[in-house]
């Protein structure tokens, strides 16, 4: 059983993904957390996010984990470096580039096939593209100013500069060739703007419950 949370930041995919992973016995894989393990890998070794042959080379080289909750890169715990904020601006880029997203699809595929092939998993390309026989796919979505005030309530920064780098962030991930950030076909769109965290659980449990 696999089950997609697909959609834009702000709208809940993570607390919602965590907590139906719990409820179902499930394990839990936040795709977003690898494409920013690997910006961290770019930023460092110097590389420019833009440039796809440089970040490949710095992805390649590189080994990246998700293990119990933690992001390891070539061991070492960046859970926390991979929600600052020159990640934030960069990650973008760097998912982009389709030769750094085939890795990272591979590894994450690879992920669900040694957790024993059932999974919540999240992001932006699960349901079109990383997992497009799930059994339920559903796209969370949000008015723009809901996304923002609960970006800013997460990361303490206001509502404006978090408001601009959703924006730009939007637009780089719906607007790439390589896997955009789309409805995937069969997922059921849940605007959560006007739901708490615990009405979008019970409303996806619902439709795991029927669809299993
Ligand atoms: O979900 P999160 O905000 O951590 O994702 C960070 C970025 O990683 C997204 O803005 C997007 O550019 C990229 N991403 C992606 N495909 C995924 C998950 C995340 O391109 N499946």
């Amino acid at each position: 059983m696999i089950v997609a949370v697909d959609g834009p930041g702000g709208t809940g995919k993570t607390s919602v993904s965590r907590a139906l992973a719990r409820l179902l016995g499930l394990p839990h894989l936040d795709t977003g957390a690898f494409y920013r393990a690997a910006t961290v890998a770019v930023l460092a070794a110097g590389a420019d996010p833009a440039e796809p042959v440089g970040s490949l080379r710095a992805v390649t080289g590189s080994r990246i984990q998700s293990v119990a909750g933690a992001i390891l890169l070539d061991g070492r715990d960046v859970t926390e470096e991979i929600r600052s904020e020159a990640v934030e601006r960069n990650v973008s880029a760097v998912s982009a580039h389709p030769e750094v997203r085939a890795l990272l699809v591979s590894a994450q595929r690879d992920w669900v096939d040694e957790h024993g092939g059932s999974a919540v998993v999240e992001g932006r390309d699960i349901g079109s593209m990383v997992f497009p026989d799930a059994e339920v796919k559903v796209y969370l979505t949000a008015r723009p100013e809901v996304r923002a005030r609960r970006r800013a309530l997460e990361s303490g920064v206001d509502d404006s500069e978090t408001a601009e780098a959703l924006t730009r962030r939007d637009h780089l991930d719906s607007t790439r060739a390589a896997s955009p950030l789309i409805v995937p076909p069969g997922a059921v769109v849940i605007d959560t703007s006007d739901m708490s965290i615990d009405q979008v659980i019970e409303t996806v449990a619902g439709l795991v419950t029927t669809r299993s």
